[in-house]
């Protein structure tokens, strides 16, 4: 269908630099439609958490402009894809639909759908790899499995042909000039408002596409050389801060992997090795995806089945809450926690005592663990999240041995020997006011383990 225009679909890809689907629309050489479609209605479509929704009103806020200063409009409509996309398509007369790939089962299912069924109408669809450095189905063992294990993968994937460069962004687009009616952006009520609670991520975050490459270029100069050796230390800043703008594609890992590469280049010992491990943690981000890819219910079913036998107590709700509130009385969980309500995300040494805590010494499902992450992470991701809980937990692809228990004060005195991140964060830490501790360390690891030898009774 010559002359009608092309729509590029936005999903988990909020930027204009390296975006295969937006450069693919551009080339067609018709003018360009840009939607983004809330869609919490498909089947098996998990909905966003609070935090979430927040960081995407932002991202939106930004796209839009962003698009605008090079004469697009971005168009908002709300429901489900398979309806709201076809009917766009009629609506407009598009004779081709542009979109980067997803990788949960159920973005998948109605993607496939999409696809099947524009083209049945004569519509041109294309697909693009833009959000993973190596797409799932692309690396396999010898055998053709999926991997189970990061080392190998990753040493998969630096055998398999390198990522593709990152593609720049189009100085200018033709923006389709017809008429077609929009959601405004506050109508979907993405921000908290009884009682508004992000005046803490509001703090913390600048989202969007330029507050990316900023972060990029920042830690690239100023933290990659000391990225190594300091990374597991909260309170250092040490790390790039780029997951939720990677969770949101509001920059590509391609992107993240070439700058990368571009500052190795001719740097000393120290850059070259915050730079390897840097990008084998953007390994741990793809792994995350192929182990999804391979096990899509990786949120709620146990990746190692023996672990179905784990004999979970009835659930404490009151310990459950002091964890979701930080008053267990341990003072870097209790930090963790509420560095995480505050601002929408914790550091990731953090993450695993806090994991561990839970899973381990209160003895409370990692499912619940892994919902409240989805509710109050800026970065939650269904990949990353559900298979860092299972890797705490031990029920999970390469996980920890379960009987490696973290003792949260021996982790303290190690990543925090001064108590800076602790004070950061529970400013009531050694007065009366502070809690006492909620659970022994000592008594509820045996006890842990004692309920870890069911399953190992059980294979
Ligand atoms: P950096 O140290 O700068 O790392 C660079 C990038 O590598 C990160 O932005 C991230 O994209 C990726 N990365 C780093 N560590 C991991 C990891 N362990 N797994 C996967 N990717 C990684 N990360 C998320 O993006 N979303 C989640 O929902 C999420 N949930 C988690 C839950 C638990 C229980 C744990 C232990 C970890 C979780 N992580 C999650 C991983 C990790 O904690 C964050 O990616 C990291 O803290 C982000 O900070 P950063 O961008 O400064 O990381």
């Amino acid at each position: 269908m010559v002359g009608a225009p092309s729509i590029v679909w936005f999903r988990d890809d909020l930027r204009i630099d390296d975006n295969p689907a937006l450069v693919a629309a551009v080339s067609r050489g018709e003018p360009v439609i840009a939607i983004y479609l809330l869609d919490e209605e498909s089947d098996g479509f998990r909905p966003y958490g609070g935090a979430a929704r927040w960081w995407l009103h932002h991202s939106l806020a930004a796209l839009a402009p962003d698009l605008e200063g090079i004469s697009a409009r971005l168009l908002l409509r709300r429901g489900p894809a398979e309806q709201i996309l076809p009917a766009l398509v009629a609506e407009t007369g598009a004779g081709a639909v542009f979109w980067n790939r997803r990788y949960g089962r159920a973005e998948r299912e109605v993607d496939a759908r999409l696809k099947s069924g524009l083209r049945d109408d004569g519509v041109e669809v294309s697909s693009f790899a833009a959000s993973l450095l190596y797409e799932p189905w692309t690396i396999a063992t010898g055998q053709g499995t999926p991997y189970s294990v990061f080392t190998p993968f990753w040493r998969a994937c630096q055998a398999a042909p390198p990522p593709r460069a990152p593609l720049d962004a189009p100085t200018t687009i033709d923006g389709w000039a017809g008429q077609a009616g929009g959601d405004d952006l506050d109508e979907w009520r993405l921000l908290p408002t009884q009682p508004d609670w992000a005046g803490g991520l509001r703090d913390a975050w600048e989202p969007g596409e330029a507050s990316a490459h900023r972060l990029l270029d920042e830690f690239l100069h100023e933290k990659l050389a000391a990225y190594d050796t300091e990374r597991d230390i909260p309170a250092q800043g040490a790390t790039s801060g780029l997951s939720p703008h990677l969770r949101w594609g509001e920059i590509s890992p391609n992107r993240v992997l070439h700058e990368t590469e571009q500052v190795r280049r001719g740097a000393g010992a120290a850059v070259a090795a915050g730079a390897t491990r840097f990008l084998t943690e953007l390994g741990w981000r793809d792994f995350c995806s192929h182990v999804l890819f391979a096990a899509p219910d990786l949120a709620t079913v146990n990746w190692r089945r023996e672990f179905d036998a784990f004999p979970w107590p009835p659930l404490n709700e009151a310990a459950l809450a002091a964890w979701q509130q930080g008053t267990t009385g341990i003072p870097i969980v209790d930090a963790g926690m509420r560095e995480l309500w505050r601002t929408g995300t914790m550091h990731n040494r953090v993450r695993m005592i806090v994991a561990s805590f839970l899973t381990k010494n209160l003895l409370i499902d990692w499912r619940l663990g892994e919902q409240w992450f989805w509710d109050t992470l800026v970065d939650a991701d269904a990949a990353s999240n559900a298979f860092n809980w299972q890797w705490v937990a031990g029920s999970g692809a390469d996980a920890a041995p379960y009987f490696r228990i973290f003792n949260p004060e021996l982790q303290a005195k190690k990543f925090d020997p001064h108590g800076e991140y602790i004070r950061q964060n529970v400013p009531e830490w050694g007065t009366d006011a502070y809690p006492q501790p909620i659970v022994d360390l000592a008594s509820s690891r045996k006890a842990a383990l004692a309920a870890y030898d069911v399953v190992t009774r059980s294979k």
